[in-house]
């Protein structure tokens, strides 16, 4: 992969950008999304956050290498500090970490998205933990307008674009924050394979709880649940 040439997932990414826009793309690493968008012309400027020092030079390096200094400012920071206070962004992509820490640089850098005068359009591309990204939009009254799911490299992935919904955000139930209100609606191939390697998993862990000499009950009920919610949801062809 390069700026040139994106993966599967972070093209995904980059589709759910619009056009013209400001964006901010925190955790970087080595700036290929923005710096794909900007050589494809597709946005007006960008910031590219990282707080990792190796990272942030393979950014600052990936950028000067393409003579995109003006168009992409690459900042050595934590989440959200990226932002210089002054700089109204139109789209901030997190891609490629967890869902708690996605959650966490969200909230902490609340504060300043609230000074916007239009809040960004978040696309949120957590590694697991799904389920806290969408509880954190909820909570944050941001409406999920778009999920994707795909498979790269033997991995599963999900890509969650949310946009400001002005307190009218449509609830989500309990199943929709775990399987995403859209992908549950579709329930296409790659989420069917997801779900069930998950059933699979879980059955494991149930035959090893099974297998000790104390049989930790309420664990095993707990995780005789979880199958049972997960195949009713796919094996639901309704
Ligand atoms: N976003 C790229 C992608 O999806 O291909 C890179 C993903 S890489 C696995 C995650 C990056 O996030 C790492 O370079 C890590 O240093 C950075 N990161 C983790 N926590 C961060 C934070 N609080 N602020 C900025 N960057 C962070």
């Amino acid at each position: 992969m390069d700026a040139y040439h994106l993966s599967q997932r972070l093209l995904l990414v980059a589709a759910e950008v619009f056009p013209g826009a400001f964006l901010a793309d925190i955790g970087s690493d080595h700036a290929y999304l923005p710096a794909n968008l900007a050589l494809k012309h597709q946005i007006r400027r960008a910031i590219a956050g990282e707080v990792a020092w190796g990272p942030y030079q393979n950014a600052a390096t990936e950028i000067q290498k393409l003579r995109l200094t003006e168009k992409i400012k690459v900042r050595h920071a934590d989440g959200l500090a990226a932002l210089n206070a002054d700089e109204v962004v139109d789209v901030i992509t997190i891609c490629g970490m967890g869902g708690a820490l996605i959650a966490q640089i969200l909230t902490v850098g609340w504060d300043k998205l609230q000074h916007f005068p239009h809040l960004p359009r978040l696309i949120l591309q957590p590694n697991v933990g799904e389920k806290i990204v969408r509880s954190w939009l909820q909570q944050h009254h941001y409406q999920i307008t778009a999920e994707k799911i795909l498979k790269e490299d033997g991995h599963i992935y999900e890509i969650i674009t949310a946009d400001p919904a002005g307190g009218k955000v449509q609830p989500l139930n309990q199943e929709q924050l775990l399987f995403g209100p859209i992908l549950l609606a579709e329930k296409n191939a790659i989420f069917q394979e997801k779900w069930q390697l998950e059933i699979t998993k879980l059955r494991k862990v149930l035959q090893q709880l099974q297998c000790a000499k104390k049989e930790p009950v309420a664990k095993e009920q707990q995780i005789k649940q979880r199958i049972k919610m997960i195949e009713g949801v796919v094996n639901d062809k309704s």
